[in-house]
């Protein structure tokens, strides 16, 4: 069956999507608002588990998805738990080395790398300054798409890949919420240089350690040696605390500033902790609210759907968002290319896609939140209980390797 998908918004998933379809042969076309995606966290990187691989896999031309492991950092070390001192509770092994198995480990990629490999090879796919406004549904039960430009356009199938704020989806699920949960994080990038590594103890340099303080608060760090000569290397922090420890106009607050709220919230912490932040680039620093989405029921399917951010978006803490909206991207150009091929109606092969989606995509939602709150709970009892169940796991590696391994 022939039929034409418009895609809203060309982030992560939406660009998934499109590679995934074209590779198919269905007609689509990606419509989004920025040429230059502006956003602070473009100059962080990404972390791609293993589903999030095997589904952009899945989309990826071979060309673009040999670059795609090209421009991937080594995995990382040994994940670690410690307290704010940096002393171990528990810690999880580093995976196999990836060079016979790209898919299966945990990679990291520079955001703006991967936004130019999925803007890639989708020439006269991609229309940029296309702000997306509505969509109304014609008499022929084909889609309408109105942009603030005044121009439309036409679809067998809309698909809104517009991020958290999605417009789409304020449109199709009125009643969808996405709220803020109360916490904030603040983060920003310590450089690594031959100088800088002699300072800190190897712990910090070698992999991922989450130092997790006494009370509503912890710092997550994360290495990122170089894949290619042209990156930097350098360690990502993340505060995490709730609002009540956050001055009120945290928001409007400048690098220097930011570094200097967090540094003091850290007093008697380990000086390397302390170091990492307070010698951290003052453009890199960012202060963000976390929001998350409310669960949402299983709709009426129609031919407008939605994936990425713009249905589940969660909280950070699990390194999730993008994986999942990718996986969605995977699924859905799996069901529409059987429509292609005449094995499924369109409308079996959205429903079926949103029914698998919501499922997983919620569940994501539900593990990085409980995360998320676990991290700046406020409860001593909690966070002693997190604690010494951690060390307790440490002392059983086969039952921590079950319960840690998805
Ligand atoms: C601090 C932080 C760290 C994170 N780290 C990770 C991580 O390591 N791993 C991970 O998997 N996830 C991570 N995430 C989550 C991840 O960034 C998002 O989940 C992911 O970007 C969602 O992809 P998406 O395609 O759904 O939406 P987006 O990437 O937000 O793309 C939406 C696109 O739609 C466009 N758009 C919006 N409105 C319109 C409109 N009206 N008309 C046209 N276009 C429009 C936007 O310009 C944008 O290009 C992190 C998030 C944060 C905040």
């Amino acid at each position: 069956m022939s039929f034409h998908v418009v895609v809203i918004g060309g982030g992560t998933g939406g660009l998934s999507l499109a590679h995934g379809l074209c590779k198919a042969g269905v007609s689509v076309a990606v419509y989004e608002r920025q040429r230059v995606r502006t956003d602070r966290l473009q100059g962080f990187r990404l972390q791609v588990n293993p589903e999030g691989s095997r589904s952009l896999r899945e989309c990826l031309p071979d060309d673009l998805w040999e670059e795609f492991i090209g421009y991937c950092g080594e995995p990382d070390g040994d994940t670690v738990l410690t307290d704010v001192q940096l002393n171990e509770i528990m810690r999880v092994g580093a995976p196999p080395p990836a060079h016979d198995n790209p898919i299966g480990v945990p990679r990291a990629i520079s955001r703006t790398t991967l936004q130019r490999l999925l803007s890639s090879g989708l020439d006269g796919v991609v229309r940029y300054d296309k702000e997306f406004v509505h969509y109304e549904r014609q008499s022929d039960g084909r889609v309408r798409c109105h942009f603030a430009d005044g121009t439309t356009t036409t679809a067998d199938l809309v698909v809104g890949a517009d991020g958290g704020n999605s417009r789409v989806r304020e449109q199709l699920l009125p009643r969808a919420e996405r709220v803020n949960t109360g916490i904030f994080s603040t983060g920003g990038k310590f450089p690594l240089t031959p100088e800088t590594v002699e300072l800190l103890p190897r712990r910090l340099t070698e992999g991922p350690n989450a130092a997790l303080a006494s009370h509503a608060c912890g710092i997550f760090t994360m290495p990122f040696w170089h894949s290619r000569p042209d990156e930097e290397d350098y360690i990502t922090w993340s505060y995490s605390t709730s609002a009540s420890f956050h001055p009120p106009r945290s928001a409007e607050m400048d690098g220097e500033e930011i570094k200097d709220v967090v540094g003091r919230l850290m007093t008697g912490w380990h000086p390397a902790l302390r170091r990492v932040v307070a010698e951290s680039d003052p453009r890199s620093a960012i202060v963000l609210p976390i929001y998350t989405a409310k669960r949402v029921r299983p709709w009426r399917t129609e031919n407008v759907t939605v994936l990425g951010d713009a249905i589940h978006s969660m909280t950070p803490f699990m390194g999730a968002g993008a994986n999942t909206a990718i996986r969605d991207a995977a699924l859905l150009t799996g069901n529409l290319v059987a429509v292609h091929s005449g094995q499924r109606e369109l409308l079996d092969a959205v429903r079926d896609y949103e029914a698998k989606m919501l499922e997983y995509g919620f569940t994501m939602v539900r593990a990085s939140l409980a995360l998320a709150n676990m991290f700046v709970s406020e409860s001593w009892l909690l966070r002693d209980v997190v604690k010494s169940t951690a060390k307790a796991l440490s002392l059983i590696p086969p039952l921590k390797r079950k319960l840690l391994t998805p």
